[in-house]
């Protein structure tokens, strides 16, 4: 069984929009071990994309289109699919009346044309479930082998739209590949979050455990670097049952945080830095305030992006100016690069806003320097209980980086204090 994939849009030739589509669907496929040889872009234009579909049905057993199910002229895939299969376009009155009803139920009136995607090519299965407004679609379509022999392909057409793709794929079309496949393997994957570690330090420590699994076989362990939030550790396990599979993965966890060092890791799968230091400040009864000067806001902003943030940040004082930080944080008139200027930011909003703990950034973001500081010089600070630490680091990135490094590291230092508290 292989499977390729076929992503639709002007756009993506133009490099408007970055094809993740393709890259989250083959990383999807390899992960279910569903053998994958081609990835194509098209333009939004009917004949190349009856060239690129047929050719995809010809070479490989089953395809996914993603994208141009919309309901503007220019989404045509659902016509180009009736003619690869040779089938007339027919309205699905299921589609129909789901299309119309998310429109009543938002209280607005249907442009007509959105019943457009209610049209389907005679002989196709559409999805029951419709994330957006458009459904999958599952179309059969008949080839010859090289005897002649008659083939059955199959075409699956999901929404470009990532969050939408995302949704039919895991809930209806994987399910079914698998099935085609003969798959009764489950494969699951778990994602230890890390911060600190560089991505050849944290191969290096589990080098012994790749190693490891690669004789095994059972489970594999893939980095993933993700820009500024952290180096992620995916661990991957085959079973013949989720039980088996979990139990593989725990243990395959633990060993990995043996090797890493378990503070090393900040969250599991969609877990945040931030969602993790709330719930450890949640845990311990603490409360949390922030003082940023070079960070204007981001920290307080990723924390309060959290829901149910509420319970332990209190607030927060943009203390851009070293004014604001001498008058309101009670730092001495002095050079405010510098860790005592953190430090005392950090004792200073606790008291303000009458917390436990904070964090304090201060620094040179860039581009230019300041009182000698070349950019990329942090200062930040933590309070813990009215006990302070402090760090300087020079970060060799652009302005906007260095804020988001800091605000990850400066979240990162809280975190590992708290859980020294116990
Ligand atoms: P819509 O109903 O929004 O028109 P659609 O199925 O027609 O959905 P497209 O028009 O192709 O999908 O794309 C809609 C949006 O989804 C694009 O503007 C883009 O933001 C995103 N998108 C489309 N294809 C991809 C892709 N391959 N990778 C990432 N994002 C994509
Ligand atoms: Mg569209």
């Amino acid at each position: 069984m292989n499977c390729e994939v076929v992503a639709v849009g002007t756009e993506l030739l133009l490099g408007q929009i970055v094809d993740t589509n393709s890259s989250w669907i083959g990383e999807r496929l390899a992960e279910l071990g569903i053998d994958s040889y081609h990835q194509t872009k098209v333009g939004d234009n009917f004949n190349r994309m009856f060239a690129v579909i047929s050719q995809a049905v010809e070479r490989s057993d089953a395809v996914i289109v993603c994208g141009g199910l919309g309901p503007t002229h220019d989404d045509i895939t659902r016509e180009v699919l009736a003619a690869v299969m040779g089938a007339e376009l027919v309205q699905n009155e299921t589609a129909a009346e789901r299309i119309r009803s998310i429109f009543t139920d938002r209280g607005r009136d249907m442009p007509s044309n959105n019943l457009r995607q209610a049209d389907v090519p005679d002989g196709a299965k559409v999805s029951s479930i419709i994330p957006g407004t458009a459904p999958g679609l599952m179309c059969p379509v008949r080839t010859k082998g090289p005897q002649g022999e008659a083939l059955e392909k199959v075409v699956y057409a999901v929404p470009g739209v990532p969050w939408e793709m995302k949704v039919l794929m895991e809930e209806w079309v994987i399910p079914d590949l698998q099935q085609r496949a003969g798959i009764t393997q489950v494969i699951v994957s778990r994602t230890l979050r890390t911060w600190g570690d560089s991505e050849s330090g944290l191969a290096e420590k589990l080098s012994g455990e790749i190693e490891r699994l690669d004789r095994l076989g059972h489970a594999t362990i893939a980095f993933l670097a993700s820009a500024l939030d952290g180096l992620k550790v995916r661990i991957t396990a085959k079973g013949d049952s989720e039980a088996s599979v979990r139990e593989i993965l725990d243990s395959e966890e633990a060993a990995v945080r043996r090797a890493i060092g378990n503070e090393a890791v900040f969250g599991v799968d969609d877990e945040t830095m931030e969602s993790a230091v709330l719930q450890l400040c949640r845990e311990r009864g603490e409360t949390l305030a922030a003082a940023e000067s070079l960070t204007g806001g981001l920290v307080a902003a990723r924390l309060a992006a959290v829901p149910g943030a509420s319970d332990v940040l209190k607030g927060g004082v943009v203390s851009y100016a070293p004014e604001v930080k001498f008058d309101l944080l009670g730092v001495p008139e002095g050079p405010v690069v510098s860790t005592a200027a953190a430090e005392q930011m950090a004792l200073g909003v606790c008291d303000l806003l009458g917390t436990t703990c904070a964090v304090a950034t201060t620094g040179v973001a860039g581009p230019d320097s300041l009182e000698g500081h070349p950019p990329g010089t942090v200062c930040m600070a933590t309070a813990v209980r009215g006990e302070v630490e402090s760090m300087k680091v020079d970060l060799p990135f652009a302005r906007e980086q260095v804020q988001l490094f800091t605000v990850l590291t400066v979240l990162n230092n809280l975190r590992r204090r708290l859980l020294a508290l116990g």
